[in-house]
């Protein structure tokens, strides 16, 4: 198969990690016979210095005409200080948009050779830890309208509209309904819904949605207590679908019980097969340039690339087990590093994952 990959390296350790994706990408290519091409396209800080703006219409453009979309990272400390629109995150934002990226994907999966690096008890953990968090992504208080003014009696004022419309609501539980019917079966639907109206109209929504899943389990809880949960016992879960603001923040906590940043991918999917490929984590600018980075989170983001945006599931596999395999044997970058492993760098790593490939 011939597949078309826009690749936006970003800022920071955004290059780094991206040639050891590519570097995967091609020996994949090599195995299975297929051919992959590569537009590289700015986006983020560099494209700021290099265009004047975080996000090219060239870019979306390369981005719109290809399969499938693979980012680095972006943003760093150079451009904290530039107004809201000028900023690199306004690239990040405006690209899901543009693509119309509705659903983000994050799975938490806590690896067996790295079960000493998750922060919860053993007694929480042996009982598994496998959940896939989807997110809605081009709605909510992200999105609506945003006003910064001074009120009558003189006190400077914002405000942020958290929207949703209810085929919003519909796509994304249908995206998670499907996702749970490859998986246990069970979906539980987080909103804040004893205060929130946006949140009662995604209870309706997603009880409507739910009546045409009846092999899928299907449950509500209010925001604050699945923060608590996902602590006291995340094994209950298994897909959860959510809003844009409470999703960005589950989505975290829920990467972070599961050891490292620098190993959780995500995809952001919309209608069709195009979709946009991303490590969670940011461009972490301490160790930008130093070879130190951890590639994973973004080889396994390729892998998911794969997966749902071209359907190659063998390879997608082949990729997962490279990297369980490395880490079984012993290999670790520096943030996920302990005593009597072997150290590597970001681009020995590649090289392990890519070797086993
Ligand atoms: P960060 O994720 O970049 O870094 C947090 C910590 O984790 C740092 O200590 C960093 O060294 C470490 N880390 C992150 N990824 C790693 C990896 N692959 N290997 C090893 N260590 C890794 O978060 P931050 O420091 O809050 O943000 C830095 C910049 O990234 C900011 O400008 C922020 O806006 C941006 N950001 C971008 C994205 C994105 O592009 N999707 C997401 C989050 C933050």
């Amino acid at each position: 198969m011939k597949k078309n990959i826009a690749v936006i390296k970003g800022d920071g350790i955004g290059p780094e990690i991206m040639a050891e994706t590519v570097k995967v990408l091609n020996v994949v290519a090599e195995k299975f016979c297929h051919i992959f091409n590569y537009t590289y396209v700015l986006m983020g800080g560099i494209a700021i210095d290099e265009t004047g703006e975080p996000l090219p219409k060239e870019t979306v453009e390369k981005c719109l005409a290809s399969d499938s979309v693979l980012l680095g990272a972006v943003g760093g400390p150079k451009w904290d200080k530039g107004e809201g629109s000028k900023r690199p995150e306004a690239g990040l934002l405006g690209i899901r948009s543009a693509l119309n990226l509705f659903a983000n994907i994050r799975p938490a999966k806590l690896l067996k050779p790295l079960a000493s690096a998750c922060p919860l008890k053993t007694e929480i953990t042996d009982k598994g830890l496998d959940l896939v968090i989807v997110r809605e992504l081009i709605g909510g208080a992200y999105f609506g309208e945003k006003r910064t003014f001074t009120d009558e009696k003189g006190n400077k004022t914002a405000s942020d509209l958290m929207i949703y419309s209810d085929y919003e609501i519909e796509r994304i539980c249908r995206v998670a309904f499907d996702m749970a019917k490859k998986r246990r079966k069970k979906v539980t639907s987080i909103d804040k819904a004893n205060v929130l109206d946006s949140s009662r109209l995604w209870r309706e929504i997603s009880h409507i949605v739910a009546s045409e899943y009846p092999d899928v389990e299907f449950s509500h809880m209010l925001v604050d207590n699945a923060a608590m949960q996902l602590v006291r016992d995340p094994a209950q879960f298994d897909v959860i679908v959510t809003e844009n603001l409470f999703g960005d923040i589950l989505s975290d906590e829920a990467s972070m019980i599961t050891g490292s940043l620098g190993m959780i991918p995500s995809a952001s999917l919309g209608m069709g097969s195009l979709g946009l490929y991303e490590p969670i984590h940011g461009s972490a600018p301490d160790i930008a340039g130093q070879n130190k980075a951890n590639p994973i989170a973004s080889i396994l983001s390729a892998a998911m690339m794969l997966r749902y945006s071209f359907d190659m599931d063998r390879e997608a596999k082949d990729v997962e087990n490279a990297v369980d395999l490395v880490l079984e044997h012993g290999f670790r970058t520096a943030d996920i590093m302990s005593e009597g492993k072997k150290l590597v760098s970001c681009s020995e790593m590649g090289d392990k994952i890519a070797e086993i490939i």
